[in-house]
C-alpha cells in the first residue's frame, strides 16, 4: 500500500463536497490517478461518516467498464485518500457546456453506457442517486466512467429509503417529497440527463428552489421541436411522475422481466 509521499501532485481535477481530486503521477510507475482527498476534520457528524464509509464499501463491490475503478486507498492522520483510475475524457459537464448540446446519436452512445452501469448497479441492489453531468466522465477511449458514490445506497432485498440525496435538478418527484423509492429514481435523473445531453438545458429550471421542486412535482416541461419522436417518447416514460410506470422500473413481483425493457429503446 502507498503512502501520499509517492504521488506527485500535478493539478486540481476538481472540488466536491468533501475534498479535492488531484491528478497525481505515481513516481515509481508513472502512472496517472486521480486521488481524492478528503479531510478527516470536515468529517465530523454521523451523517458524514456514514457517508464516506458506504461510499468506500460500495466502490469496493463495483466492478463494471462504465463505473470508476478505485484502485486503493490509504490515510494518514489527517487525510483520506481514494486512488481512482485517471478518466482522462473529462466531465460529460465540460463537453456539454463546450458544445452546447449533442446529436442524438452521440447522446444515444453516452446514455446507452450509462443505462449499462445503472442496470449493473440496480442488479447489486444499489441506488446511485446522483446522476448528473458532472459525475459521467469520459475514459481516454471517450467511454463513459461513472462516478461518485458518495450517494450511492446499497438496499436490501425489498428495502426501500426514504433519505432526501442528489442533486435538485436531478431529483425524482418521490425523492423530493420524502416517500419511500428505490432504484426507479435513477431512471428519472437518467431521463433528465438524457434531456439535457440533447437539448442543452434541464427540463425544470428555475433559480426559486421552491419554484423548481413545484415543477418537478408536476412533472410537466417544454419539449424541444426539433427532439426526434423516438427520442421524445423515451424521455416522456422516463421523467414520469410515477415510478410504478416509469421506463426501466423493475417488476417487483418477477424481477427478471423490467416493467418496461429500457434497451430496447437505446
Ligand atoms: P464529490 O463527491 O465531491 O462531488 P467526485 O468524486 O464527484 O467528488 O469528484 C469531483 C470531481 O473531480 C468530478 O466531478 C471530476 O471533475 C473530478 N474527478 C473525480 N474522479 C475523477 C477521475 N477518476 N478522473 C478524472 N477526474 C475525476
Ligand atoms: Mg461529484
Ligand atoms: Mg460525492
Amino acid at each position: 500500500i502507498p503512502t501520499v509521499e509517492e504521488f506527485k501532485l500535478l493539478k486540481t481535477l476538481g472540488k466536491g463536497a468533501f475534498g479535492k481530486v488531484l491528478l497525481a503521477a505515481h513516481k515509481p510507475t508513472r502512472h496517472l490517478y486521480a486521488l481524492k482527498v478528503v479531510p478527516k476534520a470536515k468529517c465530523t457528524s454521523r451523517k458524514q461518516i456514514r457517508q464516506v464509509l458506504s461510499e468506500m464499501d460500495i466502490l469496493k463491490i463495483v466492478k463494471h467498464p462504465f463505473c470508476v475503478v478505485l484502485q486503493f486507498s490509504f490515510q494518514n492522520s489527517e487525510f483520506l485518500f481514494y486512488v481512482f483510475e485517471f478518466a482522462a475524457g473529462g466531465m460529460l459537464f465540460y463537453h456539454l457546456k463546450e458544445e452546447g448540446r449533442f446529436t442524438e446519436a452521440r447522446a444515444r452512445f453516452y446514455i446507452g453506457e450509462i443505462v449499462l452501469a445503472l442496470e449493473y448497479l440496480h442488479g447489486l441492489g444499489i441506488i446511485f442517486r446522483d446522476l448528473k453531468p458532472e459525475n459521467c466522465l469520459l475514459s481516454a477511449a471517450g467511454h463513459i466512467v461513472l462516478t461518485d458514490f458518495g450517494s450511492a445506497k446499497k438496499l436490501l432485498e425489498g428495502e426501500k429509503t426514504s433519505t432526501l440525496a442528489g442533486t435538485p435538478h436531478y431529483m425524482a418527484p418521490e425523492v423530493l417529497k420524502g416517500e419511500p423509492y428505490t432504484t426507479s429514481a435513477d431512471w428519472w435523473s437518467c431521463g433528465v440527463l438524457l434531456f439535457e445531453m440533447i437539448t442543452g438545458k434541464t427540463p425544470f429550471e428555475s433559480s426559486d428552489r421552491m419554484e423548481l421542486y413545484r415543477a418537478i412535482l408536476g412533472g410537466h416541461f417544454k419539449m424541444p421541436m426539433f427532439v426526434s419522436i423516438r427520442a421524445r417518447s423515451i424521455l416522456y416514460e422516463l421523467i414520469q411522475t410515477n415510478p410504478d410506470i416509469r421506463l426501466g422500473t423493475v417488476d417487483e413481483n418477477d424481477s427478471s422481466v423490467s416493467h418496461n425493457d429500457i434497451k430496447k429503446h437505446c
